[in-house]
């Protein structure tokens, strides 16, 4: 069990305060909090109520958190590397954050990862309600859906990061490499799935190492170059307001590494 973090208590706190001081909280905190989560708040520690911007929360919902992709990757690196370390200061669903984002939202990056159970994206990254997009598909498999999803990410909400996430023993990857060693019939819509991962999968055919980690690395290069297919995606990355970026989730770590 993991006891309440120091933000959730701030946010508990910060609900209290009211929303007077949640206004002033989404014009006095800015990107001093990011990338990284700064440091600890010297306003906290129950001696009364405060109104500064720390008090509330340290991510408001405003568009300057980040300046571009490269400050949105340094921010979920940093925010990964409190969660490996079990230092996790920016995870906020509690109240004052619910409120404070109810009325718009400003996400900083969009993400694609696998519907794996152990890589919750909010979690690996540290990061709370109103930060990421994240869209999420077995393998990260791309389908119009999925597209249309990281489109919406990148031009509507305006991420200046879009992040294709692996990870280490991927199920759906798995799945596929067998269905291809070996071929069956997949009931429902399962086949769909083999058929999406398997040009990606087979691009690893008779390279050295272990496959599934191959297909996993192949997997996200893949998925990027059709990304990079969209009318919608490689404008935005050719101007410079997009980075797409490729990354590989280790469960046994909890770390998350840049592709190549
Ligand atoms: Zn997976």
């Amino acid at each position: 069990m993991k006891t309440p973090s120091r933000r959730h208590i701030l946010t508990a706190f910060g609900a209290a305060v009211g929303a007077g001081a949640l206004a002033a909280c989404t014009t006095e905190a800015g990107p001093s909090t990011s990338p990284g989560g700064g440091q600890p708040d010297a306003s906290v520690g129950g001696d009364g109520p405060h109104t500064s911007a720390g008090a509330i929360g340290r991510h408001p919902p405003t568009s300057d958190v980040v300046a571009d992709g490269k400050q949105a990757l340094e921010r979920l690196l940093a925010g990964n590397a409190r969660f490996v370390a079990a230092q996790e200061q920016d995870l906020d669903e509690g109240i004052a954050r619910r409120i404070a984002v109810s009325k718009g939202q400003h996400p900083f990056a969009t993400i694609l990862g696998c519907v794996d159970s152990r890589v919750p994206i909010e979690l690996v990254f540290d990061q709370g309600l109103g930060d990421l997009v994240v869209v999420r598909s077995a393998g990260g498999a791309l389908d119009r859906s999925v597209i249309g999803s990281l489109e919406f990410g990148v031009t509507e909400l305006h991420t200046p990061l879009l992040l294709v996430l692996g990870h280490q023993r991927c199920g759906a990857l798995d799945a596929t490499i067998k269905a291809l060693d070996k071929p069956t019939s997949h009931p429902g819509k399962l086949g769909y799935l083999v058929d999406t991962l398997a040009p990606a999968v087979r691009q690893t055919f008779g390279k050295p190492g272990d496959r599934l980690t191959n297909a996993v690395h192949a997997n996200v290069t893949h998925v990027l170059a059709e990304l990079r297919q969209s009318p919608v995606i490689a404008p935005l990355e050719k101007s410079g307001k997009l980075q797409l970026t490729g990354a590989y989730y280790e469960l046994d770590t909890g770390k998350v590494t840049l592709e190549p």
